[in-house]
C-alpha cells in the first residue's frame, strides 16, 4: 500500500553514550536526534514498549502528522510500504567516543573519557526476544570501533548470524586483524576519511601525527579487500571554512588525495562536507557556489582516475545542484 513512511523509523536503532535514538538524519537540521530513550546506560530495554512507541509514530506518519523530525526530511517518502512488523535490522553503534584522532571538526565530547557501557548482553537480549533482523546492515559510529573492547565480539556476532551489510568508520590510524578478516566479504565496507592529501594538512586537520600511517593501513585493508571491489573508500571531508584555517577545500588537495587512494588500491572515494558549516550555509548554497565546482572537479578527476564516486549524507544533499 502507498502512503509516507522512513526505513529508519519502522526498523532502525541508534546507540549512543547517553541515549538511543531513531536516526541521525535531524542533526543537521534541528541540532539533535530524534530519541527514542535519554538518559540511556545499557540498562535492559522493554522492547514492548519501545515497539508500541514505534507503532504510535508510525501511524501518525502515515496519517501525515509525523514528527517534527521528521517534517521534510528526505528519508519521509512516499512508496509502496510492507506491513509494518515489529523488529530492527539496522543498527548504529556509537556508544563510545575515545578515539585516537582529534579531528578538528569532531563533535564528541571525548574528555572525559566515557566509558561505553557493555554492548554484548543488549544484542544478546535483542536476539533471544526476536528483535533483532541480521537482514538489514550494521553501522560503527563512534569513536574509533578498533579502540572498542568488544569490537571483535560484536563483528563476530554478526557475522555469525549472517549480517547482510556491514559499515565502519574507522580513523584508520590502528590496524585491525578483524576488520582485515571480514573485508574481503562482499557486504562489508569499511569508509577512512584522511580528508587530506599531504602530512601537514592531515595534521591541521586531524591534530595527530598519523598520516603516513593512515595511508599504509588503507593499503593494507585494500590488498585484503580482494574481490570485495568497494570494501574500502576513501572519504574527503570539505571543511570550507572562511578563515582558511584547515585549507582542505583546494582542487590541488582533492586532486592528490585521488591519487593517493588510487595507488593505494582503494576503488572507491566519496565526498562530504563538514556538517556544521553545511547546516549553517545550506541557504547560500546555490549551483554557483565554489563548492558545487570542487564537487564537480571531484567527479571529474575521480573518473579519470576510473575511481567509483559516492556521497555521503551531506554530500548527499549537494548532489542535485550538480552538474546543472
Ligand atoms: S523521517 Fe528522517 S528524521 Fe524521521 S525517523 Fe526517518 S530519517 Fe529520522
Ligand atoms: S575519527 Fe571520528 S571520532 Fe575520531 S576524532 Fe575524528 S571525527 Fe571524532
Amino acid at each position: 500500500m502507498k502512503y509516507k513512511s522512513c526505513e529508519f523509523l519502522r526498523h532502525a536503532i541508534m546507540f549512543w553514550t547517553n541515549e538511543i535514538d531513531y536516526c541521525c538524519h535531524s542533526g543537521i537540521r534541528f541540532f539533535e536526534f530524534y530519541k527514542i530513550k535519554k538518559p540511556y546506560n545499557g540498562e535492559a530495554l522493554d522492547w514492548d514498549e519501545l515497539m508500541l512507541e514505534r507503532k504510535i509514530k508510525l501511524q501518525n506518519m502515515k496519517e501525515g502528522t509525523p514528527s517534527i523530525f521528521c517534517e521534510n526530511c528526505q528519508y519521509y517518502e512516499e512508496r509502496d510500504w510492507d506491513d509494518w512488523e515489529p523488529y530492527i535490522n539496522f543498527i548504529i553503534i556509537s556508544h563510545w567516543t575515545h578515539c585516537n584522532s582529534n579531528c578538528i571538526y569532531c563533535t564528541l565530547d571525548k574528555k572525559p573519557k566515557i566509558k561505553p557501557y557493555n554492548f554484548m548482553p543488549i544484542l544478546k537480549d535483542m536476539k533471544d526476544k526476536n528483535i533483532l533482523r541480521f537482514d538489514g546492515r550494521l553501522s560503527f559510529g563512534g569513536g574509533e570501533p578498533t579502540l572498542l573492547k568488544e569490537f571483535d565480539k560484536i563483528m563476530n556476532f554478526f557475522y555469525d548470524n549472517n549480517i547482510a551489510n556491514v559499515q565502519i568508520n574507522s580513523s584508520g590510524i590502528k590496524f585491525s586483524k578483524i576488520i582485515e578478516k571480514y573485508i574481503s566479504l562482499e557486504n562489508t565496507r569499511l569508509t577512512i576519511s584522511p580528508d587530506s592529501s599531504d602530512a601537514n594538512t592531515y595534521r591541521n586537520i586531524k591534530r595527530v601525527n598519523k598520516f603516513n600511517d593512515v595511508w599504509k593501513n588503507i593499503k593494507k585493508y585494500a590488498k585484503a579487500q580482494k574481490d570485495n571491489k568497494f570494501g574500502v573508500s576513501t572519504k574527503y571531508i570539505l571543511l570550507p571554512f572562511d578563515s582558511g584555517f584547515y585549507p582542505n577545500a583546494y582542487k590541488e588537495q582533492i586532486k592528490n588525495w585521488l591519487i593517493l587512494s588510487k595507488e593505494s588500491m582503494v576503488n572507491s572515494v566519496i565526498m562530504d562536507i563538514e556538517s556544521h558549516w553545511y547546516a549553517y550555509n545550506k541557504n547560500k548554497i546555490d549551483k554557483n557556489h565554489p563548492i558545487i565546482e570542487l564537487y564537480e572537479y571531484f567527479e571529474q578527476e575521480a573518473k579519470k582516475l576510473d575511481l567509483h564516486v559516492e556521497y555521503f549524507a551531506v554530500g548527499e544533499l549537494i548532489k542535485p545542484l550538480l552538474n546543472q
